[in-house]
């Protein structure tokens, strides 16, 4: 049965999952969210036996219904092969009685790269379906991890120019590295002086800006977005939540029916709204807890019902989570609110001119099935350090995020659920922060790209390619601009002025 897109802002608006992709946001700024939620078309006894690609076919396949099979197949071949340093993908690691889904064995050692390493070949196939002339130039801002994994999806990808903005001092040493470096023709990094809401905002500003896109329709390109808003990104992390509960029924490690909890990292509410996806396609969740670090704005949402980004933006260790507006949970949002447009619409606009939202009590009960936590840096770095000291297994600092809320949610509320933690990024990214965790009175005052080496033997387990690599690699991305001054830089890049 074919699925259609809707916007979150504007009931008319129906599009195929090929045009919703290509589109990235609608024109009145709302995001585009499936118009049902497909269940898993086959039982736990065939996925359980499926490899990373095959149920990536078989959930993917639901929801991009325009996509012929082998178009599909093609995708997701090209997207999950050698890039990745390990057959799995996406491997659980037991440590503590709790199960480390980790997602940072692709191309850039986060996360970002189980969606990010697709979405080109579902946007070019995309393009390709929809007869689109233009070059594709996909706009991204960044909180670190998303614009380097784009960067290094669409590198030299035909048919299109990518462009990221980061916040200057919002990134740690190896992420600026690792964007600043990269190669390919098509690709532009950009260093804004301001901080990641205000990259998103100016990104978002220009998708909105109407003569914007006619003066680049006439000089034959149009935008995309690799953000987290796409639903070309959203699409492919369901996936792997899928996978891991048919990997823990495979190993012996629960029930066939049974419940697990999900603790997922989070920033922009992308990665966990995928897994509620998952839950919704019948994957057993009992509690899906939401992690935040101190800008904690999240946990407070689902504590009160009020969403209020007025609050001191604060700069962490976890930088990937260091965000004020989630764009994602409009679409939860929207969902809770019965598919009501005029709601949603109302709520955001709220939320752009008074930084605040509530919502009802009765939208608010249909989050029952989230429970959320943050942790204080100090509390991450105990986890780092707690976890080391015990098992010797080595959490990067959004990761220990996550186990640190987990631990206290497990104390207070007494569930003994058996839970699988989202592992967003590994710790040989952020390892001047990981060292100092595990012993601070040995790496005070230490940093640099040989604490990689460091990290090696602490944690003894091979420096990842992607690391290596920026060691020797030279610098090609220099330009800065200030916040005001986002289009302009476009427009120059695009060779519009
Ligand atoms: C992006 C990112 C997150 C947050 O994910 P969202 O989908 O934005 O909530 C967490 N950890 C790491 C390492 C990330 O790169």
């Amino acid at each position: 049965m074919e699925l259609f897109y809707k916007s979150t802002r504007n009931e008319n608006v129906m599009l195929t999952a090929s045009e919703a992709i290509l589109k990235g946001l609608s024109d009145e700024g709302g995001l585009f969210v499936p118009d049902r939620i497909p269940i898993l078309p086959v039982g736990m006894e065939e996925l359980k036996e499926m490899d990373y690609r095959e149920t990536a076919y078989v959930v993917m396949k639901q929801f991009l219904t325009d996509f012929t099979e082998e178009e599909l197949k093609s995708c997701i071949k090209n997207a999950y092969d050698e890039k990745f340093d390990t057959e799995e993908i996406a491997p659980l690691a037991k440590v503590d009685e709790v199960y480390y889904l980790e997602l940072f064995h692709g191309a850039t050692i986060a996360f970002k790269d189980m969606a990010l390493s697709i979405l080109p070949h579902l946007l070019t196939t995309a393009a390709r379906k929809n007869n689109v002339k233009n070059e594709i130039v996909i706009l991204t801002a960044t909180s670190g991890d998303t614009g380097k994994a784009a960067l290094a999806g669409f590198a030299d990808v035909e048919g299109t120019k990518i462009i990221v903005f980061y916040p200057k001092d919002g990134v740690s040493e190896v992420q600026k590295l690792q964007m600043v470096t990269q190669k390919g023709d098509n690709t532009a990094v950009v260093a804004i002086h301001g901080n990641f809401d205000q990259a998103q905002s100016g990104v978002k500003a220009m998708f909105e800006d109407k003569e914007m896109k006619e003066k680049m329709e006439k000089a034959g390109y149009q935008f995309s977005s690799a953000n987290s808003i796409n639903v070309g990104r959203l699409v492919p992390q369901i996936v792997y939540y899928v996978y891991a509960y048919a990997k823990l029924l495979k190993n012996g490690e629960i029930q066939e029916g049974e419940k697990i909890n999900v603790v997922v990292p989070t920033g922009n509410f992308g990665n966990i709204l995928a897994a509620w996806f998952a839950g919704q396609m019948g994957i057993p969740i009992a509690k899906l807890i939401c992690a935040s670090n101190e800008n904690k704005v999240l946990f407070d949402f689902f504590d009160t019902g009020v969403y209020d980004r007025n609050r001191t933006f604060i700069l962490t260790e976890s930088p990937s989570m260091d965000i004020l507006i989630s764009s994602n949970l409009e679409r939860l949002i929207y969902l809770v609110s019965g598919r009501n447009t005029g709601k949603n619409r109302e709520l955001m606009e709220e939320l752009k001119e008074k930084g605040r939202y509530a919502i009802s009590d009765k939208m608010k009960a249909e989050l029952s099935g989230f429970a959320a936590g943050y942790a204080s840096e100090e509390e991450m770095r105990h986890a780092i350090h707690d976890t080391y000291r015990n098992t010797g297994y080595v959490l990067d600092p959004h990761t220990a995020v996550a186990s640190a809320v987990y631990k206290k949610y497990r104390k207070e509320s007494g569930d003994e659920t058996k839970t699988v933690i989202a592992s967003t990024a590994s710790p040989y990214k952020f390892a001047k922060s990981v060292l100092h965790a595990i012993d601070p009175d040995k790496y005070a005052g230490k940093s640099g790209l040989s604490l990689m080496d460091d990290l090696k033997e602490v944690s003894m387990t091979e420096i990842p390619k992607a690391a290596e690599e920026i060691r020797n690699a030279p610098i090609r991305h220099t330009a800065e601009c200030d916040v005001c001054d986002m289009k302009k830089t476009v427009e120059e890049i695009l060779g519009l002025r």
